[in-house]
């Protein structure tokens, strides 16, 4: 099969590729009635903000997200299913962009965000951020109109056997404003260009980076990788969720260290189930609720308690701070 046919833009264009995803988003939108559909009904989904200690959430109600929080990502559920990323099995309607040589911006027709994009790799190959770290911060540099996440195969990736990127409206995230607002206060270290911060009374515990130089934080990134791979030596990769964006000055990276997938509440029965299974963008501030009972019942404590669950306990995330503080 010719990829190319699928291609709604020809790689030897030299149109700008942001210019090109805004017109891509635009063609989907109105000629995919799937995609049509779903972000028609996305403009009336209903929230709720929750305050939590000066912390804003937000509940969004979203039941096409059931196939995402609740996808069976197991080995043999995997390995039985065709793989939705793979080109050959696009919806025929789904068009893309080529970008940062093998990959492919394509329209997310399940959205959360007003515009929800999907950077897959044209080649089926496992979801790991080791070596892929640096087309992470090319793709934010490329979207600098989108927040681009990646959900680790065991934190909420429900392809996790395909290499994958999302994006998501850049401000859609109360994570975004709220570090501005909070970086001053935070514990800082400097690596050579690099400024690491680090949130430790966040609920979720966080480190963000920040530079206008792509190989320090490749390099800042790869010592961060090696501290989190040592404490969980039995990952194929450390559990993370990160969020990347970018401006013409620097990029903004925030790193979410895990030690669960889901909550124990996600494995409850009956009125004590809460059907969440949290990722990049609940760990940014928006958590997606895809049954109604759970959106009108999930409460403040539930999301002390399942980020308490979820994030790196207080002693390993101060053990980085330490090691962190050695290598400066
Ligand atoms: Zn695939």
């Amino acid at each position: 099969m010719d990829l190319t046919e699928k291609y709604f833009y020809i790689p030897d264009s030299t149109d700008n590729i942001s210019f090109l995803t805004e017109h891509l988003f635009r063609q989907q939108t109105s000629s995919w009635q799937l995609a049509a559909d779903n972000y028609k009904g996305l403009e009336k989904t209903l929230t709720r903000r929750l305050h939590i200690c000066g912390m804003c959430f937000v509940v969004q109600f979203n039941p096409e997200r059931i196939r995402s929080s609740a996808a069976k990502v197991d080995a043999k559920s995997i390995s039985e299913r065709k793989c939705f990323l793979c080109p050959q099995n696009l919806p025929p309607e789904q068009q893309g962009i080529p970008v940062c040589v093998d990959f492919l911006i394509l329209v997310n027709p399940f959205p959360v965000f007003p515009k929800h994009l999907t950077v897959s790799q044209l080649q089926h190959t496992n979801q790991s951020i080791a070596q892929n770290m640096g087309t992470m911060l090319d793709i934010s540099a490329i979207l600098t109109d989108y927040t681009v996440f990646y959900n680790g195969p065991k934190c909420g990736a429900s392809a996790p056997d395909h290499l994958h990127f999302q994006a998501g409206s850049k401000g859609f995230l109360p994570v975004e404003k709220e570090f501005a607002e909070m970086k001053n206060r935070l514990q800082t270290v400097k690596y050579k260009s690099v400024e690491i911060s680090f949130a430790a009374d966040y609920l979720r515990r966080m480190i963000s980076l920040q530079s206008n130089s792509k190989s320090d934080l490749l390099e800042a990134f790869a010592k961060i990788y090696g501290m989190l791979s040592t404490l969980q030596p039995h990952e194929a990769e450390p559990m993370m969720n990160i969020l990347c964006y970018a401006d013409k000055d620097s990029w903004t990276v925030h790193i979410f260290p895990r030690i669960k997938h889901r909550p124990a509440q996600f494995f409850e029965q009956g009125k004590n189930q809460l059907l969440t299974s949290p990722a990049s963008v609940d760990f940014g501030g928006v958590f997606i609720m895809p049954r109604i009972e759970d959106f009108e019942k999930i409460t403040a404590e539930n999301i002390i308690d399942i980020f308490n669950q979820l994030t790196i306990n207080k002693t390993d995330f101060e053990k980085i701070i330490y090691e962190i503080n050695k290598i400066k």
